[in-house]
Order: structure tokens, then C-alpha cells, then sequence
């Protein structure tokens, strides 16, 4: 479905982003990863999921700068970008008296910022070529707020909002722009979390699991990176030609109490 189109998706050496990857690749794009971590694995899975063709650039989210010459890089390589998926994301959890102010500005950096700075340098590309999906991997905390996430919320609220105006922006040129909100996805980000809640109440890593589902998610279950990739796949397809500025959850019904 995807031969002859180029995919960029940022934090792509984990979780939802490394799903995203493969799904994209399997469909026969060409990929540019992004993120820290283990590169080389990255690598691995992704040009065994698809054509080959793929590169990493790594570029920290946290800088403009960088982010310019990750979508300069993926044009030069590969042409496109045709397809952005603004996913590297990170989270930290305090209270608002007590959050750091560098973890503040990292989050709205990473998770909202660098969102802006790939589209302001891709959208041109695709709108000229007139065809291009932007795919914003917001939260359902982009909808609904948790205590102690206020970093996180803002940025996934606010993520939501720039892909309402963006897709308005790019209503007529072929290009669709939207978010997707998951729920809880098990991988390294709420790992995390898990441990902590362990650690705080002396639960075993499987009861701490299932206390984290059962205060958010009706459906007691994980969204898995595969099923987010087959809806970002959606959005790419001729049938997602008209979703425009959707924040599409997919939560176990979480945002639905
Ligand atoms: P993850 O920790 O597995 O992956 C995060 C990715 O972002 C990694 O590739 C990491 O290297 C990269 N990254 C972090 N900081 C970076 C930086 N400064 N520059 C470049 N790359 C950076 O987490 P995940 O759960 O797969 O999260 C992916 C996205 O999904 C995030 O935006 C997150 O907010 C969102 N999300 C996750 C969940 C969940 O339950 N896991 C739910 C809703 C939304």
C-alpha cells in the first residue's frame, strides 16, 4: 500500500513508535527512525519487516535545530517525508509544587514542540506534492486529565489542538493531519510506572498491573503497538482521505466514563 512513500517516525527504537515502523515498513515504505536506546536492534527489526530501506537519524526532540535536519535528512535520503509520525514522548509524574522545571520543559519540548517543528519543515513538501499524513501520537490524557501528569497533559492537550489546526490548514491539499489517543500501552514509559507503584505499595509486578488498569481502563486490557499501528495504517489508507483533525482513542474505553 505504501511502496514509493517515505515514513518518518520519531522515537521509533521502542514501543508504539517501533510498531508504528515495522507496520509502515511491512507496508512498503521507506523508514527514518528516530529515538535513543538500542539503535542497531531498531534497525534490525525494521529492515527485516520491510524493503531495507531504512535509516536512523538522532535527532533529540528537544532541539529545533536538530529536528530541521532529521526531516533535511529524510528528503535527501530518501525524498518525502511523506508520511510524519510525531511520536517520541516521555512523562513524569509530581505534583505541580513539586515538578522540576527542567522535566516541565523537556516534556513540552518532546511531547508537543518537536511536533510543531517537523511539520513546519515537511508540510511544505506535501503539500506540494499533494498527498501527505501527519499522524500525531497524542494520549487519552490529550482528553481527559490524571493527577500529577500536569507536563504531560498540557503537552497531550495541547498536541490535540495543533493537529485540529493543522488539519484545517491542509484541509484541501491532500494532506491529512490527526492524533491518536491511546490508553495504557505496556512498554518501557509505563514499565516505569508499574515499578514505581510496586515499589510504593510492596505489590508484585502483576499486581501492580492490574491496580494500573482497573483505576483507568474498563476493559482491564493493554492496547498492544500493533493495533495503534494498524490504525495509523487506516489513516494512511485512500479510506482515511477524508479524517481530518480527529483525536481517535483507543483506550478500553477509558474517556468513555
Ligand atoms: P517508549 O519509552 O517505549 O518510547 C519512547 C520513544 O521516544 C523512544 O524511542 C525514545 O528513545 C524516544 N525519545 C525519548 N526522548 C527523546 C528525545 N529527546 N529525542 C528523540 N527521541 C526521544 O514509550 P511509548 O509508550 O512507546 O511512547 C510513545 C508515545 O506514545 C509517547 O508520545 C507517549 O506519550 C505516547 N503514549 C504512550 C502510552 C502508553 O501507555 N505507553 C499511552 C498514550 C500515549
Amino acid at each position: 500500500m505504501l511502496q514509493g512513500k517515505t515514513a518518518l517516525v520519531t522515537g521509533s527504537t521502542s514501543g508504539i513508535g517501533l510498531g508504528m515502523a515495522v507496520a509502515l515498513a511491512q507496508q512498503g515504505a521507506k523508514l527514518m527512525l528516530n529515538g535513543f536506546g538500542d539503535v542497531d536492534a531498531a534497525l534490525q527489526t525494521v529492515r527485516a519487516a520491510g524493503s531495507g530501506e531504512v535509516a536512523y537519524h538522532g535527532a533529540d526532540m528537544r532541539r529545533p535545530d536538530e529536528i530541521e535536519d532529521l526531516v533535511h535528512q529524510c528528503e535527501r535520503q530518501f525524498g518525502g517525508p511523506d508520511i510524519v509520525v510525531n511520536n517520541a514522548g516521555i512523562q513524569h509524574v509530581a505534583l505541580v509544587e513539586d515538578f522540576p522545571v527542567e522535566r516541565w520543559d523537556a516534556i513540552i519540548a518532546i511531547n508537543l514542540s518537536s511536533a510543531f517543528h517537523t511539520m513546519r519543515v515537511a508540510l511544505p513538501g506535501m503539500k506540494h506534492r499533494g498527498w501527505g499524513r501527519v499522524i500525531n501520537v497524542a494520549s487519552v490524557h490529550g482528553l481527559v486529565a490524571s493527577a500529577g501528569k500536569s507536563a504531560y497533559v498540557a503537552a497531550k492537550h495541547g498536541i490535540v489542538g495543533l493537529t485540529r489546526a493543522a488539519a484545517l490548514e491542509c484541509a484541501r491539499s491532500g494532506v491529512t493531519v490527526n492524533a491518536i489517543c491511546p490508553g495504557w500501552v505496556l512498554t518501557p514509559l509505563v514499565q516505569k510506572q508499574i515499578d514505581a507503584r510496586a515499589a510504593e505499595h510492596g505489590l508484585s509486578n502483576e499486581e501492580a498491573e492490574r491496580q494500573l488498569l482497573a483505576e483507568k481502563e474498563p476493559s482491564l486490557r493493554f492496547t498492544t503497538p500493533e493495533q495503534l499501528a494498524a490504525l495509523a495504517l487506516f489513516l494512511c489508507s485512500p479510506a482515511g482521505d477524508n479524517v481530518l483533525g480527529t483525536a481517535w482513542n483507543m483506550d478500553g474505553g477509558w474517556t468513555a466514563q
